[in-house]
């Protein structure tokens, strides 16, 4: 068998003064799409993400937490790759710019442009502020500094200097001969005359900057901002040794419309220096927006990628930010457009017609997929649209038009619903003619989902794993070969997999009420309380509410906690919160909705009109978005901590007090 061909992508490193919002997370989700897409064309694919972690803004967060510059980096990476592992972006390689395979390639590369000749030694000059310890990009004499708004001073320091204004000739020739390097094409014409209009040298280190990459036998001197920046997509994939590893040059850098210029002319001109295989192709998006400005922190009106996963999965969130913007221009944000999305393309879209396709043949045919017969023009109608659907979506995918691509597969949705609208299996009999007619239905539908499932597997790579399951399809749907992919393929006669929920309906305003509290206590951690570590607390058991279980509290301290009986009224389930079950219970008094964690041990309905010990004067707090005013006891058993809800016989009087 040949060798694959292989596929190198990679995100940008990202800064590391704070943490992951919506933006950063469209770049890695569409990276992860570009990577599953990928490999199901039969590439061997590697994905680089990374932390950005040397320069001044970084030396003052670590400043204001008071720590060490490493310890800070090193807390900083954690965190950002914990995150994109719980959304499933984990990339194969995360490279941090304080790796040492990334120090010694940074260095490498300075030696090999140094060697060529394109490396001097000359002066920078420029307005610095005394207080930050840093050079103010673009002030003037006079300028106050941006971040203290003190007055900044003129100040010349020895610099090294790439002599970018070598390669402008060099470089207007590669994108003539490279059509495709900058992508999309709007982004490409800015480029041509930004390097027409003539490049300036470049100052690649600095001596005023301590927390770097030392240039080697240069001290105090270190590599400045994008000299080492960039160098991290060499270095995840060997470095010095890239040949080795087979995965040198980079296919495709996906970026910022930002910060396309620094990927575009910087980046080649020093690869081309050192006489080192140039990138194929750099794509830059645009941004997503809310309320039509760029998103920030100081703004208050960042969104962030958690909450809605937990809302809505992160499938729904991927969807989204495929689906509602063209690949490349910008777009709108809104809670509103998403779970309307949500409701409508994957709840009553694709989760609609796998669950009812799935129930029929159940019903009708044992929970087993029937063997189509002579199909009828319309079944033929379908299953020709179906197959010229999977030409467009890959078509589309190819030219990274996700949104296109994700629309002509709802299409083929779309095409099903209608179909199975006018066929009407329901309203056949028994007789051997009709259940013909209802199996080559079937059939034809679960062929149809069975396609869109494996087209939809890049963008929706958990709920369509769910429905090739559900399909009772052989082997994996990621392994299935995009080339290969045809009607007429469906294995019949095995039984279907377990119901499974893909996309449970959600109310638009309690929906966005929900993602909008959770994102509040991840950005307000200090203000909101704790968060509830697993089922324990959240569970309200009494175990993981007692503090360390030797520490002996006086009777004045228990007497502070007000504990009654309390009867549950009622008990559902929470969307996004599989742990969590949300009860109203009647205290005596008054009428409670508790939150508890008793989800994944509970029925709700088993626990209807049962009598529980509640913490009644337990400040509200809101779990997963959802307000809990008090707190049920249970023991936690067992090396898991199942809970087990404390209770009180038939005649014990509900709103008693516990003492
Ligand atoms: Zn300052």
């Amino acid at each position: 068998m040949p060798a694959k061909p292989k596929f190198y992508l990679t995100t940008p490193i990202y800064y590391t003064n704070g943490l992951p919002h919506i933006g950063h997370t469209y770049t890695t989700v569409v990276a992860d799409v570009i990577r599953r897409y990928k490999r199901m064309r039969g590439y061997q694919v590697v994905m680089t993400t990374g932390t950005d972690e040397h320069g001044v803004n970084v030396e003052r967060a670590a400043k204001n937490a008071g720590v060490p510059e490493s310890e800070f980096v090193a807390k900083m990476a954690d965190a950002w790759r914990a995150l994109w592992e719980e959304l499933g972006l984990s990339a194969e390689e995360f490279v941090r710019t304080t790796d040492l395979r990334h120090v010694r390639t940074v260095q490498w590369l300075f030696k090999l442009c140094r060697e060529n000749g394109y490396v001097y030694k000359g002066h920078y000059t420029g307005q610095y502020c005394i207080y930050d310890n840093a050079f103010v990009n673009d002030a003037k004499p006079g300028d106050n500094c941006p971040d203290c708004g003190r007055p900044t001073e003129t100040l010349t320091e020895e610099n090294y200097f790439f002599k970018l204004s070598a390669f402008q000739k060099p470089l207007l020739d590669f994108y003539k001969k490279n059509p495709d390097f900058i992508q999309p094409e709007s982004r490409k014409n800015e480029i041509v005359s930004f390097v027409e209009g003539g490049l300036k040298d470049l100052s690649i280190t600095r001596t005023t900057v301590r927390w770097g990459i030392p240039v080697p036998g240069e001290e105090p001197h270190v590599f400045y901002v994008w000299f080492d920046a960039l160098t991290a997509y060499l270095s995840a994939v060997g470095g010095p040794d890239y040949e080795k590893r087979g995965m040198w040059p980079a296919d495709l850098h996906l970026v910022g419309k930002d910060i396309i210029r620094f990927h575009t002319v910087y980046w080649p001109a020093f690869l081309m220096a050192a006489m080192l295989p140039v990138p194929k192709q750099v794509w830059a998006h645009g941004w997503f927006l809310m309320d039509a400005s760029k998103m920030s922190k100081s703004k208050g009106n960042v969104v962030l990628p958690r909450p809605i996963a937990n809302m809505l999965g992160m499938d729904a969130l991927r969807y989204f930010l495929l689906r509602e913007v063209a690949f490349g221009q910008d777009g709108n944000f809104s809670y509103d457009a998403l779970v309307t999305r949500y409701n409508s393309d994957l709840a009553n879209g694709l989760g609609n017609l796998a669950s009812r396709t799935a129930a029929m043949i159940e019903k009708t045919f044992a929970g087993k997929i029937p063997k189509a017969g002579k199909l009828e023009a319309a079944d033929e109608a379908l299953a020709r649209e179906t197959q010229a659907g999977i030409g467009e979506v890959l078509d589309y995918f190819e030219k990274m038009n996700f949104a296109r691509a994700l629309e002509s597969l709802w299409t083929v949705i779309a095409a099903a619903d209608k179909y199975l609208t006018t066929q009407k299996p329901w309203s056949l009999g028994d007789s051997e003619a009709d259940m013909q007619r209802k199996a080559n239905i079937l059939a034809t539908t679960a062929e149809l989902l069975r396609i869109v499932t494996v087209l939809a597997h890049p963008v929706l790579p958990d709920s369509t794993a769910k429905i090739w399951t559900l399909l009772g399809q052989p082997g994996s749907v990621c392994a299935v070969e995009l080339d290969g992919l045809r009607w007429g393929q469906l294995t019949t006669g095995a039984p279907l997999g377990k119901p499974q929920t893909l996309f449970p309906r959600v109310e638009k305003s309690e929906a966005i009420e929900r993602i909008e509290s959770m994102a509040n206590e991840e950005l307000n951690p200090s203000t909101a309380p704790a968060p509830a570590p697993a089922t324990a607390t959240s569970a309200g058991s009494g175990a993981a509410a007692a503090p360390a279980a030797s520490e002996k509290i006086g009777i004045e301290d228990f007497a502070k906690v007000e504990m009654r009986v309390g009867q549950i009224k009622t008990a559902e389930r929470i969307v996004g919160a599989d742990k969590l079950l949300k009860l109203t219970v009647d205290i005596g008094t008054e009428i409670r909705q508790i939150c508890a964690g008793i989800a994944q041990f509970y029925e709700p309905d088993s626990l209807i009109g049962r009598k529980v010990a509640v913490v009644t004067n337990l400040a509200p707090r809101k779990l997963r978005g959802v307000v809990s005013n008090g707190m049920i006891i249970a023991a936690s058993v067992g090396p898991e901590g199942r809970p087990v809800l404390a209770g009180f016989p038939e005649d014990v009087e509900i709103g008693a007090r516990l003492k």
